[in-house]
């Protein structure tokens, strides 16, 4: 922690912070100049209150050097996280990355349900999405089947064998959805929501924790401590987009700068939603290719059997056959990154031919 005096503070200003924070066991190191003093405090800064520090006279900034994640963080989790699931699948680390497939909301007609997920499967997918508990902005649009829609998946995931993933909104209903989904999402709209947290915090299964609608990187890493300090540390963030200034031509602005960054700072998974961080189909494939690129564990888009009649978000749906040609396009890519070297190879490199 480093504490900058305001210039020419009185001496007495600079000892009491420096005694108060001796008396808490911190190692000072003390750089007086003539106008400027830098306290340098070496110790466990869980014990002091860096707002309440800051309030003490002469003092003009408190910086922490440590991140206040601990459980997220690659200082104390050197190497990363890799989530594993019950039929072999894993998410995270240098393990090939894996895509998410669905439609927003799981509809009434089940066999719309299954023909995506058929071609999921068929297309090298490991998971199938579906919303059955959606987090709608207008509370007159489509709500979602609820339990009924989590019944479908689970009939899904036993005709094709692929995972589900699905969004709770409510802890009361965590052991529900724990009891169909294999990984239990928390949309961006709840990623602040701390009794859910805690509560997906205490399940066993893994979670898929979405960044906030205007949230920071380092809440975002806060939101996934709160889960894993209750004991679940297998998070999978992911990447959705975020409210900026320009909504001219997309819904959020998708940072997949957040990925190498995450990727820096955390040992934790992280994957991409280009359908919810653009909201424009024809944005799916291009920012799917370039979250790859920049080091996603995986991508999660929006494929819809019917996506002019969804119920909803139906414009960032792809249909069967665009999901198709678009998946043809990312297993390419994804058998073409070396994710040892973190290297795209080029075809000529592939064909040996230089
Ligand atoms: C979703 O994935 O169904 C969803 C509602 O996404 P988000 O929370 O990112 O808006
Ligand atoms: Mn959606």
């Amino acid at each position: 922690m480093i504490i900058i005096m305001e210039p020419g503070t009185a001496q007495e200003n600079i000892d009491r912070v420096v005694k108060s924070l001796e008396n808490k066991g911190f190692k000072i190191v003390l750089n007086q100049g003539e106008v400027m003093t830098v306290i340098a405090a070496i110790g466990d800064k869980r014990l002091v209150d860096p707002h309440a520090l800051g309030c003490l006279e002469g003092v003009r900034k408190v910086k922490l050097i440590q991140e206040p994640y601990k459980l997220a963080s690659r200082e104390s989790h050197t190497h990363d996280t890799v989530v594993e699931f019950d039929n072999g699948v894993k998410i995270g680390g240098y393990e090939k990355p894996v895509l998410m497939v669905g439609p927003c909301s799981v509809e009434k007609d089940f066999d719309g349900l299954l023909q995506v997920a058929t071609v999921a499967k068929e297309y090298g997918c490991q998971f199938l999405r579906g919303g059955a508990f959606k987090p709608r902005t207008s509370p007159y649009d489509f709500q979602g089947l609820e339990e009924k829609a989590l019944i479908y998946l689970a009939r899904a995931r036993e005709k094709t064998g692929l995972l589900v993933v699905t969004e709770v909104m409510d802890s009361s209903d965590v052991d529900m959805i724990a009891n169909y989904a294999d990984l239990i999402q928390i949309g961006a709209r709840n990623m602040q929501n701390f009794k859910l947290l805690k509560a997906v915090g205490k399940c066993n299964k893994p979670v898929l924790l979405k960044r906030g609608l205007a949230s920071t990187i380092r809440e975002f890493l806060l939101a996934a401590e709160h889960i894993m300090c209750n004991g679940n540390e297998r998070v999978i963030l992911c990447e959705r987009g975020i409210r900026t200034f320009d909504d001219s031509f997309t819904r959020n602005t998708l940072d997949i700068s957040a990925v190498p960054v995450i990727r820096k700072y955390s040992h934790l998974p992280i994957i991409v939603d280009p359908s919810h961080g653009t909201g424009r189909r024809y944005l799916i494939e291009p920012m799917s290719k370039a979250a790859l690129i920049a080091g996603a564990h995986g991508v999660m888009m929006e494929v819809h059997h019917d996506p002019e009649n969804a119920s909803s978000d139906g414009a960032q749906s792809l249909s069967i056959e665009q999901f198709k040609s678009v998946a043809k396009h990312l297993n390419k890519l994804i058998g073409r990154i070396d994710y040892d070297n973190k290297i795209v190879k080029s075809e000529m490199e592939l064909n040996n031919k230089v």
